[in-house]
């Protein structure tokens, strides 16, 4: 699918007029083609948006939970639209009344490493991952560090529900929660009341 079909979604449920949201028109790929990137987005219902860079675009989910360290933890992950890829480095407010009204949190970001090979040592591509609905990935973030893996469940839905869950490896931390000892922004190092404040500045 062309990159701008794969946004046809993002594009008509936001006004650009009166979002400051990015519309998405002429991104480059980051240097690595592999960005990830996690927003806190105190919308209608907080929850914690998991963005892949794959061919072109942020392939997204909405974890209502949050990302966990913890291997015993299964976070379910509502896959929702595919965004623009300069939507990474989104951290704001939406306004209220629009889709998604309320503050954003650029909450980690870094890069990711695709784990999923064949039998034979070749790798299966992100896109194909994606088809199976199996993704691992090593994680480089500023909090998460490490292999996760992106499940797809049968669960019935109007959106497709996967489960986000870090696999065992040594960096995992069995009955810690990040969300409480990393509360910060990744980018800008504020937390969700300064930015909903600095917003309401300007
Ligand atoms: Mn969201």
């Amino acid at each position: 699918m062309a990159k701008a079909e794969k946004l046809k979604t993002y594009r008509k449920k936001r006004d650009f007029t009166k979002t400051a949201e990015p519309a998405g028109h002429k991104v480059k790929p980051s240097t690595t083609g592999r960005q990830f990137v996690i927003q806190e987005h105190a919308a209608s219902r907080l929850h914690w948006d998991f963005r892949l860079e794959i061919e072109g675009v942020l392939v997204s989910w909405a974890v209502p939970k949050g990302p966990s360290m913890d291997p015993k933890e299964k976070r379910l992950a509502v896959q929702t639209e595919d965004h623009p890829l300069d939507y990474a480095s989104f951290e704001g407010t939406i306004p209220l009344g629009e889709y998604g009204g309320g503050t954003v949190m650029v909450w980690d970001r870094g890069k990711y490493y695709n784990l999923k090979v064949e039998a034979d040592g070749s790798e299966v591509s992100m896109a194909q991952s994606l088809k199976n609905g199996r993704i691992e990935i090593w994680l480089e973030g500023k909090k998460l560090r490490g292999s996760f893996a992106l499940i797809k469940t049968r669960l019935a839905g109007k959106q497709p529900q996967w489960l986000l869950i870090k696999t065992k490896d040594a960096l995992a931390k069995p009955g810690s929660d990040i969300l409480e000892e990393k509360p910060k922004s990744a980018m800008t190092g504020r937390s969700m009341e300064e930015i909903t404040l600095d917003s309401m500045k300007t």
